[in-house]
């Protein structure tokens, strides 16, 4: 008759503690996570991951700046040519207008979202903001960012409800 308190029926503890995959591409290995944000099984698959993001930012920032340098340098070499040709005689002023007229257009595309992945993803026409390589990818990152955000949501939820049990008197 005695129904126990049964600690066994604490969903949010065995929910808290299930296992899941490393989100690290190439390891993909289940683990126990110590923490609500692990993303990753291991120390080694953390930095894996970070020195993939710093990879990534150097890339995107190179091709920024190559970008903008390659501008510049144009412009510079356009004037230049543009300031001989008025001291020759201002001759072929078309074909001189003709070569400022630039699409810097990047082929090399960036890495894509997925931590630990070197594949390039070239920004289609069609979608310029698309971000993974591949439809794994996109899937492992994305279950990732959802189980993120219901926890944090969860975690909102409990705040506020404490706050809310401070208003009581
Ligand atoms: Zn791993
Ligand atoms: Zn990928």
């Amino acid at each position: 008759m005695a129904q126990s308190k049964t600690s066994s029926k604490c969903g949010f503890r065995q929910h808290h503690c299930r296992k899941r995959l490393c989100l690290l591409k190439g390891c993909e290995t289940w683990f126990r996570p110590r923490c609500a944000l692990c993303r990753y099984c291991s120390e080694s698959c953390r930095d894996a991951a970070r020195r993939w993001s710093v990879r990534r930012a150097e890339k995107r920032y190179r091709q920024s700046t190559k970008g903008k340098e390659k501008r510049q340098q144009q412009h510079r070499s356009y004037r230049k040519r543009r300031k001989l040709r008025e001291q020759i005689g201002g001759k072929n002023e078309s074909s001189a207008e003709s070569e400022g007229d630039h699409r810097d257009k990047i082929c090399e595309g960036v890495l894509c979202a997925r931590p630990g992945c070197y594949e390039r993803v070239i920004p289609m026409r069609r979608s310029p903001l698309k971000k993974y390589c591949s439809f794994p990818c996109r899937r492992a990152f994305r279950r990732v960012l959802e189980r993120e955000k219901r926890w944090k949501e969860r975690l909102r939820e409990l705040l506020e409800f404490d706050y809310a049990k401070t208003l009581i008197p």
